[in-house]
């Protein structure tokens, strides 16, 4: 599976291009959607070259993995949407692959909510 250096979210690690940063740690990045689905959208992604799921649970470090999964979480929390901190949920998307819908290469996780979201897949 090989990784393209020049996808979008690459050059936002890079810092070749801008992002409306939310959240940060060592192995992850959090930043808003540039075209948000509901009036809460974030999509949160590892800092290290990994094109989807498959790729990442078969090819990241531990405490890559954990640090993309603690990111979640705290970014619930600083957007106030975590039922750990009173917020009313969310959903988190991860599009992976053709089928999935993914359009970026670079692995990432969707966090939308800030209202109900209704049912969980449409095929329209
Ligand atoms: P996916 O279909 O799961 O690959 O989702 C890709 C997401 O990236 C879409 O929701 C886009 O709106 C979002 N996106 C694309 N370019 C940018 C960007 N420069 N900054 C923030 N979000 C972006």
């Amino acid at each position: 599976m090989k990784y393209d250096l020049n996808n979008i979210f690459a050059k936002i690690l890079r810092n070749e291009i801008p992002c409306q940063k939310v959240y940060e740690n060592d192995y992850a990045l959090a930043f808003n959607d540039i075209n948000p689905q509901a009036k809460i959208h974030v999509l949160v992604i590892p800092k290290g070259p990994y094109v989807n799921m498959d790729d990442f649970s078969q090819n990241a470090k531990n405490e890559e993995i954990v640090g993309l999964i603690r990111a979640l979480g705290e970014v619930a929390k600083i957007v106030g949407v975590s039922t750990y901190s009173e917020g009313q949920g969310y959903r988190y998307i991860g599009n992976n692959g053709p089928d999935g819908g993914q359009e970026v290469p670079h692995l990432h996780f969707h966090i939308v909510g800030g209202e109900p979201l209704g049912r969980m897949v449409s095929k329209r």
